[in-house]
Protein backbone atom coordinates (compact mmCIF):
# COMPACT_ATOMS: atom_id res chain seq x y z
CA UNK A 1 0.00 0.00 0.00
CA UNK A 2 2.81 2.63 0.68
CA UNK A 3 5.40 1.72 -2.05
CA UNK A 4 7.17 4.16 -3.35
CA UNK A 5 6.62 6.69 -0.38
CA UNK A 6 9.38 7.91 2.28
CA UNK A 7 8.47 7.71 5.97
CA UNK A 8 10.66 9.86 8.28
CA UNK A 9 10.35 8.70 12.08
CA UNK A 10 12.11 10.36 14.56
CA UNK A 11 13.31 8.65 17.75
CA UNK A 12 13.08 5.19 15.60
CA UNK A 13 16.30 3.77 17.01
CA UNK A 14 14.28 1.66 19.76
CA UNK A 15 10.48 1.17 21.27
CA UNK A 16 7.35 2.83 19.67
CA UNK A 17 9.39 4.74 16.81
CA UNK A 18 10.76 1.17 15.87
CA UNK A 19 7.74 -0.38 16.11
CA UNK A 20 6.31 1.87 13.73
CA UNK A 21 8.95 2.52 11.30
CA UNK A 22 8.50 -1.37 10.98
CA UNK A 23 5.01 -1.50 9.98
CA UNK A 24 5.42 1.49 7.59
CA UNK A 25 7.81 -0.81 5.96
CA UNK A 26 5.97 -4.04 5.81
CA UNK A 27 3.48 -1.76 3.84
CA UNK A 28 6.63 -0.99 1.47
CA UNK A 29 7.48 2.03 2.36
CA UNK A 30 11.28 3.19 2.44
CA UNK A 31 11.96 4.52 5.88
CA UNK A 32 14.79 7.28 7.42
CA UNK A 33 15.40 5.88 11.06
CA UNK A 34 16.33 8.71 13.39
CA UNK A 35 17.65 8.43 17.41
CA UNK A 36 20.28 7.96 19.70
CA UNK A 37 22.52 4.67 20.38
CA UNK A 38 23.21 1.89 18.13
CA UNK A 39 21.29 2.43 14.51
CA UNK A 40 23.38 -0.53 12.79
CA UNK A 41 20.17 -3.34 14.21
CA UNK A 42 17.39 -1.05 13.68
CA UNK A 43 18.45 -0.68 10.35
CA UNK A 44 19.54 -4.07 9.41
CA UNK A 45 15.80 -5.09 10.70
CA UNK A 46 13.65 -2.59 8.53
CA UNK A 47 16.13 -3.60 5.49
CA UNK A 48 15.40 -7.00 6.01
CA UNK A 49 11.23 -6.26 5.47
CA UNK A 50 12.83 -5.48 1.66
CA UNK A 51 12.97 -1.55 2.15
CA UNK A 52 15.75 0.96 1.45
CA UNK A 53 16.59 2.55 4.31
CA UNK A 54 18.94 5.39 5.74
CA UNK A 55 19.39 6.95 9.20
CA UNK A 56 20.18 10.55 9.95
CA UNK A 57 21.55 10.91 13.77
CA UNK A 58 19.56 14.98 14.30
CA UNK A 59 19.29 15.77 17.86
CA UNK A 60 15.50 16.42 18.21
CA UNK A 61 16.38 19.07 20.17
CA UNK A 62 18.32 21.39 18.06
CA UNK A 63 16.48 22.98 15.44
CA UNK A 64 19.67 23.26 13.29
CA UNK A 65 20.04 19.46 12.91
CA UNK A 66 16.08 19.20 12.18
CA UNK A 67 17.37 21.11 9.19
CA UNK A 68 19.79 19.26 8.04
CA UNK A 69 17.87 16.04 8.61
CA UNK A 70 15.10 17.22 6.59
CA UNK A 71 17.50 18.35 3.75
CA UNK A 72 19.40 14.81 3.86
CA UNK A 73 16.00 12.69 3.72
CA UNK A 74 15.02 15.16 0.63
CA UNK A 75 18.25 14.54 -1.02
CA UNK A 76 17.65 10.98 -0.18
CA UNK A 77 14.28 10.10 -1.08
CA UNK A 78 13.22 12.71 -3.32
CA UNK A 79 10.66 14.04 -0.62
CA UNK A 80 8.90 12.85 2.70
CA UNK A 81 5.54 11.82 2.36
CA UNK A 82 5.26 10.56 5.73
CA UNK A 83 6.77 12.31 8.78
CA UNK A 84 6.08 10.72 12.38
CA UNK A 85 7.41 12.83 14.84
CA UNK A 86 7.70 10.80 17.82
CA UNK A 87 11.20 11.16 19.75
CA UNK A 88 10.26 12.05 23.44
CA UNK A 89 11.83 11.83 26.51
CA UNK A 90 10.14 12.02 29.88
CA UNK A 91 11.34 13.44 33.53
CA UNK A 92 9.41 13.06 36.63
CA UNK A 93 9.42 15.32 39.56
CA UNK A 94 6.29 17.63 41.52
CA UNK A 95 7.29 21.12 39.72
CA UNK A 96 8.37 22.57 42.72
CA UNK A 97 11.16 20.41 42.31
CA UNK A 98 11.16 20.26 38.94
CA UNK A 99 14.85 21.35 36.87
CA UNK A 100 14.39 24.34 34.20
CA UNK A 101 16.89 22.31 32.08
CA UNK A 102 14.66 19.48 32.17
CA UNK A 103 11.40 21.43 31.51
CA UNK A 104 13.58 22.91 28.42
CA UNK A 105 14.86 19.51 27.12
CA UNK A 106 11.03 18.34 27.61
CA UNK A 107 9.43 20.33 25.36
CA UNK A 108 11.72 20.90 22.99
CA UNK A 109 12.24 17.48 21.95
CA UNK A 110 8.69 16.35 22.98
CA UNK A 111 6.92 18.70 21.08
CA UNK A 112 8.73 22.13 19.23
CA UNK A 113 10.87 18.85 17.62
CA UNK A 114 7.34 17.94 15.85
CA UNK A 115 6.65 21.95 14.55
CA UNK A 116 10.57 22.17 12.90
CA UNK A 117 9.38 19.01 11.09
CA UNK A 118 6.85 19.76 10.11
CA UNK A 119 7.03 22.98 8.92
CA UNK A 120 9.77 21.76 6.62
CA UNK A 121 7.96 18.56 5.53
CA UNK A 122 4.83 20.70 4.64
CA UNK A 123 5.56 22.33 1.40
CA UNK A 124 6.50 19.16 -0.54
CA UNK A 125 3.60 17.59 0.72
CA UNK A 126 1.00 20.06 -0.04
CA UNK A 127 3.01 20.35 -3.65
CA UNK A 128 2.10 16.73 -4.12
CA UNK A 129 -1.46 16.79 -2.35
CA UNK A 130 -0.47 14.07 -0.48
CA UNK A 131 1.00 13.87 2.88
CA UNK A 132 0.65 12.28 6.64
CA UNK A 133 1.81 14.00 9.49
CA UNK A 134 1.18 11.57 12.79
CA UNK A 135 2.58 12.92 15.97
CA UNK A 136 3.19 10.29 19.07
CA UNK A 137 1.88 12.24 21.71
CA UNK A 138 0.56 10.28 24.50
CA UNK A 139 -3.00 9.53 26.56
CA UNK A 140 -1.22 12.15 28.85
CA UNK A 141 -1.92 14.64 26.08
CA UNK A 142 -5.72 14.37 26.92
CA UNK A 143 -5.45 14.13 30.80
CA UNK A 144 -2.85 14.80 33.13
CA UNK A 145 -0.53 12.51 35.85
CA UNK A 146 1.32 14.04 38.87
CA UNK A 147 4.53 14.78 38.94
CA UNK A 148 5.00 15.15 34.71
CA UNK A 149 4.59 18.99 33.96
CA UNK A 150 6.80 19.57 31.40
CA UNK A 151 5.61 15.75 29.60
CA UNK A 152 2.05 16.30 30.20
CA UNK A 153 2.08 20.17 28.94
CA UNK A 154 4.33 19.04 25.60
CA UNK A 155 1.97 16.47 25.02
CA UNK A 156 -1.07 18.63 25.48
CA UNK A 157 0.85 21.00 22.81
CA UNK A 158 1.28 18.27 20.83
CA UNK A 159 -2.41 17.61 20.34
CA UNK A 160 -2.82 21.25 20.16
CA UNK A 161 -0.54 21.45 16.77
CA UNK A 162 -1.98 18.90 15.51
CA UNK A 163 -5.72 19.75 14.89
CA UNK A 164 -3.85 23.06 13.57
CA UNK A 165 -1.74 21.33 10.83
CA UNK A 166 -5.11 19.25 10.69
CA UNK A 167 -7.13 22.17 9.99
CA UNK A 168 -4.49 24.30 7.73
CA UNK A 169 -4.53 21.36 5.36
CA UNK A 170 -7.63 20.62 5.55
CA UNK A 171 -8.67 20.58 1.92
CA UNK A 172 -5.10 19.13 0.40
CA UNK A 173 -4.37 15.78 0.78
CA UNK A 174 -2.38 16.38 3.36
CA UNK A 175 -3.90 14.75 6.99
CA UNK A 176 -2.36 15.47 10.27
CA UNK A 177 -3.57 12.99 13.26
CA UNK A 178 -1.98 12.36 16.78
CA UNK A 179 -2.02 8.91 18.30
CA UNK A 180 -2.12 8.78 22.29
CA UNK A 181 -0.51 5.51 23.75
CA UNK A 182 -0.89 4.38 27.15
CA UNK A 183 1.73 2.36 28.96
CA UNK A 184 4.08 0.88 26.39
CA UNK A 185 6.88 -1.87 27.73
CA UNK A 186 9.71 0.45 25.85
CA UNK A 187 12.88 1.68 27.58
CA UNK A 188 10.90 4.66 28.40
CA UNK A 189 8.80 2.91 30.93
CA UNK A 190 10.93 0.18 32.11
CA UNK A 191 13.10 3.16 33.70
CA UNK A 192 9.88 4.16 35.82
CA UNK A 193 9.29 0.53 36.91
CA UNK A 194 13.18 0.03 38.16
CA UNK A 195 12.22 3.73 39.75
CA UNK A 196 9.32 2.20 41.37
CA UNK A 197 10.38 -1.27 42.04
CA UNK A 198 13.43 0.53 43.81
CA UNK A 199 11.44 2.88 45.99
CA UNK A 200 8.71 0.68 47.11
CA UNK A 201 11.22 -2.54 47.34
CA UNK A 202 9.04 -4.62 45.09
CA UNK A 203 9.85 -7.18 41.84
CA UNK A 204 9.63 -6.27 38.59
CA UNK A 205 6.77 -8.06 38.56
CA UNK A 206 4.87 -5.97 41.11
CA UNK A 207 5.60 -2.81 39.49
CA UNK A 208 4.24 -3.71 36.40
CA UNK A 209 1.10 -4.92 37.89
CA UNK A 210 0.88 -1.68 40.34
CA UNK A 211 1.98 0.32 37.28
CA UNK A 212 -0.89 -0.86 35.13
CA UNK A 213 -3.53 -1.75 37.95
CA UNK A 214 -3.29 2.42 38.58
CA UNK A 215 -4.46 3.24 35.18
CA UNK A 216 -4.85 0.56 32.26
CA UNK A 217 -8.13 -1.25 33.14
CA UNK A 218 -6.65 -3.83 30.23
CA UNK A 219 -4.12 -4.68 33.04
CA UNK A 220 -1.91 -4.98 29.39
CA UNK A 221 0.55 -3.12 27.71
CA UNK A 222 0.12 -1.19 24.42
CA UNK A 223 2.26 -2.49 22.00
CA UNK A 224 4.84 -0.84 18.95
CA UNK A 225 3.41 -3.15 16.68
CA UNK A 226 -0.20 -2.25 17.65
CA UNK A 227 0.66 1.71 17.17
CA UNK A 228 2.09 0.89 14.12
CA UNK A 229 -0.30 -0.39 12.19
CA UNK A 230 -2.93 2.90 13.31
CA UNK A 231 0.11 4.50 11.87
CA UNK A 232 -0.64 2.18 8.81
CA UNK A 233 -4.27 3.01 8.90
CA UNK A 234 -3.66 7.09 8.80
CA UNK A 235 -1.60 6.47 5.60
CA UNK A 236 -4.62 4.09 4.25
CA UNK A 237 -7.61 5.66 1.81
CA UNK A 238 -9.56 4.87 4.55
CA UNK A 239 -7.73 7.58 6.55
CA UNK A 240 -7.99 10.61 3.55
CA UNK A 241 -10.99 12.25 5.92
CA UNK A 242 -9.82 11.41 9.21
CA UNK A 243 -8.10 15.06 10.23
CA UNK A 244 -6.78 16.53 14.01
CA UNK A 245 -7.79 13.25 15.90
CA UNK A 246 -5.68 12.46 18.87
CA UNK A 247 -6.35 8.68 18.82
CA UNK A 248 -6.25 7.29 22.45
CA UNK A 249 -4.96 3.32 22.79
CA UNK A 250 -4.59 3.41 26.27
CA UNK A 251 -6.62 0.03 27.20
CA UNK A 252 -9.40 2.37 28.37
CA UNK A 253 -6.96 4.91 30.84
CA UNK A 254 -9.03 7.96 29.38
CA UNK A 255 -12.82 6.28 29.33
CA UNK A 256 -12.28 6.37 33.29
P1 LIG B 1 12.16 5.08 24.00
O1 LIG B 1 12.99 5.70 25.06
O2 LIG B 1 12.20 3.60 23.79
O3 LIG B 1 12.50 5.72 22.58
C1 LIG B 1 12.68 7.09 22.43
C2 LIG B 1 13.38 7.33 21.12
O4 LIG B 1 13.61 8.73 20.99
C3 LIG B 1 14.74 6.63 21.02
O5 LIG B 1 14.98 6.23 19.69
C4 LIG B 1 15.71 7.77 21.41
O6 LIG B 1 17.00 7.58 20.90
C5 LIG B 1 14.99 8.94 20.76
N1 LIG B 1 15.39 10.22 21.31
C6 LIG B 1 15.38 10.64 22.60
N2 LIG B 1 15.84 11.90 22.66
C7 LIG B 1 16.14 12.27 21.39
C8 LIG B 1 16.65 13.44 20.80
N3 LIG B 1 16.99 14.51 21.54
N4 LIG B 1 16.84 13.46 19.47
C9 LIG B 1 16.55 12.38 18.70
N5 LIG B 1 16.04 11.25 19.21
C10 LIG B 1 15.86 11.20 20.53
O7 LIG B 1 10.69 5.61 24.29
P2 LIG B 1 9.28 5.20 23.70
O8 LIG B 1 8.49 4.73 24.85
O9 LIG B 1 9.40 4.37 22.49
O10 LIG B 1 8.71 6.65 23.33
C11 LIG B 1 8.48 7.08 22.01
C12 LIG B 1 7.39 8.15 22.04
O11 LIG B 1 6.18 7.58 22.53
C13 LIG B 1 7.71 9.33 22.95
O12 LIG B 1 7.30 10.53 22.34
C14 LIG B 1 6.88 9.05 24.18
O13 LIG B 1 6.56 10.21 24.87
C15 LIG B 1 5.67 8.39 23.55
N6 LIG B 1 4.88 7.59 24.48
C16 LIG B 1 5.42 6.51 25.12
C17 LIG B 1 4.63 5.77 25.98
C18 LIG B 1 5.14 4.56 26.70
O14 LIG B 1 4.42 4.04 27.57
N7 LIG B 1 6.33 4.04 26.40
C19 LIG B 1 3.30 6.13 26.19
C20 LIG B 1 2.79 7.23 25.53
C21 LIG B 1 3.59 7.95 24.67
Amino acid sequence: MLKGKTALVTGSTSGIGLGIAGQLARQGANIVLNGFGDNATPRSAIEALGVKVDYHGADMSRPAEIVDMMKFAADRFGRVDILVNNAGIQHVAPVQDFSPERWDAVLAINLSSAFHAARLALPAMRAANWGRIINVASVQGLVASVNKSAYVAAKHGLVGLTKVIALENATTGVTCNAICPGWVLTQMVQKQLDANAAAKGWTNAQATHELLREKMPSMQFTTPEELGDLAVFFCSPAGNNVRGVAWNMDGGWAAQ
